[in-house]
């Protein structure tokens, strides 16, 4: 996960505000520990007596990738939440209404993917009240549950999310970060290692426009989905949208 966040980081190095981050360029909540630090409301797990883990997808709708992702979900049984870019939603209505339509749930990555760290107040709650706008119109609630892109977030970040009544939600393990062993091992090796009440991140958007443009393939993705709900089945346990995992525990 660090390593996948430090290389798209480099990737797309935005200009560093010293005003906003006077330790340096660095971003400040790479890691579940900092993440709970700058926001101890953000969810990074749930506490649940059920065999459930919560499946994640960021960054979408998108045509290439999102309809072979809930083609796999299906054939699996599985619900996910998918964390999707405002901006994607608006460009991809039949994606976003087929998610929903499959029982899935759409949650607010924001309308333009920013880095929320690095953004003042006003565009803070900008982004996540259009975010969660755009989610609205084909999941009423889904978008009360945030990913800030990256998991870049600040104390600001938690004091918008908290005054507009939304909750931030981090992981606990990530796919793409297994990725470079390929996608049969990754997606066997991350399913083994989830744990119930876990909260796994991946991705079903490659593209992005905007301040932060982004095109990535992600059919590594897409290869090592079936991998990984095999080994969590044989594990006896679930993929739930996040929204179900809350429920049916206590976050943290
Ligand atoms: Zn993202």
């Amino acid at each position: 996960m660090t390593g996948l966040a430090g290389l798209c980081a480099l990737l797309a190095w935005p200009r560093v505000d010293e005003a906003l981050h006077p330790g340096g360029p660095g971003h400040e909540t790479d890691s579940p520990a900092l993440r709970h630090d700058v926001d101890p409301q953000g969810i990074t797990r749930v506490r649940t007596s059920r065999p459930w883990v919560a499946l994640t997808f960021d960054d979408g709708p998108d045509p290439r990738w999102t309809p072979g992702v809930l083609d796999v979900l299906h054939a699996y049984g599985c619900g996910a939440t998918f964390f999707a870019v405002g901006s994607n939603v608006e460009a991809h209505p039949d994606l976003a209404r087929r998610i929903v339509a499959e029982g899935h749930r759409l949650s607010n990555h924001t309308h333009d993917h920013l880095w929320l760290d690095r953004v003042d107040q006003a565009t803070v709650t900008e982004q996540l009240t259009r975010g969660r706008a755009a989610v609205a119109a084909y999941d009423r609630e889904g978008g009360e549950l945030v990913r800030p892109p990256r998991g870049w977030t600040s104390r600001t970040v938690a004091r918008c999310t908290s005054r507009l009544g939304l909750r931030s939600v981090f992981w606990t393990d990530c796919l793409e970060s297994a990725l470079s062993d390929g996608p049969l091992t990754a997606g066997t090796e991350v399913g083994m290692r989830l744990r119930a009440g876990e909260v796994l991140l991946a991705h079903d958007g490659g593209r992005v426009v905007g301040a932060n443009p982004q095109e990535i393939d992600r059919s590594g993705t897409l290869a090592a989905l079936p991998a990984l709900l095999e080994s969590v089945r044989r594990r006896g346990l679930v993929g739930v949208p996040v929204q179900d995992l809350v429920a049916a525990g206590t976050p943290h």
